[in-house]
């Protein structure tokens, strides 16, 4: 802001300082605060109207406020790793589905609908913060609430720290659950206090932090802790137009061998149905088929909702946001140049990358092996990235130059050979022609169907005993 306004830093601090705002060089202004400068300054501010479709995942929807109606709160649940954040989703979904229905099978989509009190809660339902974290690096905001899940009997550790530095940067409203509290050894008060060291000060203290005392495996307090999500979803006042051509955002995605192309999507605004045409990220779509997690089929999906959605072209990534288009020509133009315009920006990324591998080289002697990475779902890319970022051997540097869920690409291939990488593919293959390119350009295809056997190579190639494979 500082340079649109031909101001040196110091000057903007110490202006926003005399309107009483203390503020630090890289920090970010709301809108209320910049309006205060431009009046200050006697400058006017214009919204930048998007008319360039291909940005349509920026645009902003103003509804008529006549149409607006309460939608169901999108909940995700983040916490220290064996805190219990799986145990409470399945306790939450569980005791929801009635018995008998759809023979009480679910299945994972990536995220579910529950009914607590004849209103809907929805609950993104891929925990930990590695998810919530690659959406918003995205730019997506699924997510209204989040609940900080803490075992009683372990107290705050460093990924609680971790997921609610995540849920404050995103100024989502947190509710603590304290998990465990059927163990002997619980101690409540002390996750109350630790967390309150971190400006979560609970309610019954004075504070203004929701807690919930809850046993996920033994079902306790699951109810008060529903109540308590309605609660806040009351006072957040969260709504949307039902009547508009819908828009939200991908949770999950991955191929079928049967249906193809199938992404787990939230629906935000708008009301998604059986044959509207999207674009979702770089890719076209008809909707064929919605369902949920308990395989019940939709024709149509209101606000807040989740499902599982077939009839796309490609698979689109986790955080890729899809908007209605009422013209498939222009939907498929649309999507066309969005992926023309990656395409582009790859290959100025790759140009970085490999001039940043060969300073890294440079730098400090390193050797760099670079990878891309291909699988089937995002859950194990990101756990195989977790991985391949834990190797360590003396002299030698993984560096993954992309990483997405789908087949292998020509993009890939080629990605590859510019950045004078290798393909892994996990759980994914190329097609004939793809494997042609890879051969002729002299880029290695690997394929995987066991994550540790990839970690194994890497180290072996990483030793230079990797045997090639024919
Ligand atoms: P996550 O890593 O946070 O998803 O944790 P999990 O849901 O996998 O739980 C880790 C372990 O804690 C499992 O063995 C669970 O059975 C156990 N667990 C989860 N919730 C409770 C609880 O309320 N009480 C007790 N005693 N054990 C729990």
């Amino acid at each position: 802001i500082a340079s649109e306004l031909y101001l040196a830093n110091a000057v903007l601090i110490k202006k926003l300082m005399g309107l009483g705002i203390m503020t630090s060089v890289n920090q970010i202004l709301d809108r209320e605060t910049v309006e205060l400068i431009a009046l200050d300054l006697g400058i006017e501010l214009k919204d930048e109207v998007i008319t360039d479709l291909t940005r349509y995942d920026e645009m902003e929807i103003i509804d008529d406020p006549k149409d607006l109606v309460k939608r169901s709160p999108i909940i995700t649940i983040m916490g220290h790793v064996d805190h219990g954040k799986t145990t409470l989703l399945d306790s939450i979904r569980k005791s929801r589905v009635a018995p008998g229905e759809a023979g009480g099978i679910t299945q994972h989509i990536g995220a579910y609908q529950v009914e607590h009190q004849g209103e809907k809660i929805t609950f993104i339902d891929t925990p930990g913060h590695a998810a919530f974290t690659e959406m918003r690096a995205r730019g997506a905001k699924v997510t209204d609430i989040v609940i900080l899940v803490v075992a009683a009997d372990d107290g705050v550790k460093p990924q609680t720290i971790e997921a609610l530095q995540h849920a404050k940067a995103s100024g989502v409203p947190i509710i603590v659950a304290i998990n465990k509290i059927d163990k002997p050894q619980a101690n409540p008060d002390n996750v109350m206090s630790e967390l309150s060291a971190h400006d979560l000060s609970p309610e019954k203290w004075g504070g203004k932090t929701p807690y919930v005392e809850v046993s996920a495996l033994k079902k306790i307090g699951i109810d008060d802790l529903l109540d308590v999500i309605l609660l806040l979803a009351e006072m957040e006042d969260l709504k949307a137009n039902p009547k508009r051509p819908a828009r939200g955002t991908v949770i999950e995605a991955s191929l079928d061998k049967g249906r193809g192309p199938v992404a787990t999507v939230i629906v935000e605004n708008g009301t998604l149905k059986i044959g509207d045409i999207i674009v979702i990220g770089n890719t076209f779509g008809r909707i064929r088929t919605m369902n949920d997690d308990l395989k019940r089929r939709f024709t149509e999906a209101l606000p807040g909702t989740p499902v599982e959605i077939t009839g796309l072209d490609e698979v689109p990534h986790a955080g890729d946001i899809f908007m209605v288009f009422t013209d498939e020509k222009v939907a498929r133009q649309t999507s066309q140049a969005r992926s023309a315009k990656e395409r582009e920006n790859i290959s100025k990324q790759q140009k970085a990358t490999s001039l940043e591998s060969m300073f890294g080289a440079q730098d400090d002697g390193q050797k760099v092996l670079n990878i891309v990475l291909k699988g089937d779902v995002q859950g194990s890319i990101e756990a195989l990235k977790g991985m391949l970022d834990k190797i360590d051997i003396e002299g030698f540097h993984v560096n993954i130059v992309r990483s997405g869920v789908g087949a292998i690409s020509e993009t890939d291939v080629q990605l590859a050979s510019a950045s004078k990488a290798i393909v892994m593919g996990f759980n994914v293959r190329p097609t004939a022609a793809v494997k042609s390119l890879a051969d002729s350009v002299g880029v290695e295809i690997r394929l995987y169907n066991v994550v540790y056997r990839i970690t194994e190579d890497i180290e072996k190639a990483l030793k230079g005993m990797l045997e090639p494979v024919f």
